[in-house]
């Protein structure tokens, strides 16, 4: 599937709407997502065109997979879900094309917490 620059976090990326930012890097983006499933549920996208992990996967560069993983890192920490601060611990998850349930066809990370996240599939 080829990337549509209309999504709606490519819009953010270029600044046409707003987001509620949590960090920034040269790499990625993470924001707050606005219908939040969980305590704590926060965002991170590369900023790179990629529409999923798969099309990431294949055409990323090795800086942009790691800045994109260790960004998952770096908003936990920023947000107080590291599992290095007592009572911490999150899930983080992808969701892949129709079947895995994803809306937004720009790859994005979620990060759940600030509470028990529960089942890990219904
Ligand atoms: P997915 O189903 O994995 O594609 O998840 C898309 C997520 O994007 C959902 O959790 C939405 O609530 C979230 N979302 C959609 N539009 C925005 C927006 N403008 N700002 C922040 N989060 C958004």
């Amino acid at each position: 599937m080829s990337y549509d620059d209309n999504n709606i976090f490519a819009k953010i990326l270029r600044g046409e709407i707003p987001c509620n930012k949590i960090y920034e890097d040269d790499f990625v983006l993470s924001f707050y997502d606005v219908n939040p499933q969980k305590k704590v549920h926060v965002l991170i996208i590369p900023k790179g065109e990629y529409v999923d992990l798969d099309d990431f996967s294949s055409k990323a560069s090795e800086k942009e997979i790691s800045g994109l993983i260790k960004g998952i890192s770096i908003v936990a920490k920023k947000i107080g879900v590291s599992n290095e601060v007592k009572g911490g611990g999150y899930r983080s998850l992808v969701n892949i094309g129709e079947n895995g349930g994803q809306e937004v066809l720009h790859l994005h990370f979620h990060i759940f917490g600030g509470e028990k996240v529960g089942k890990m599939v219904e």
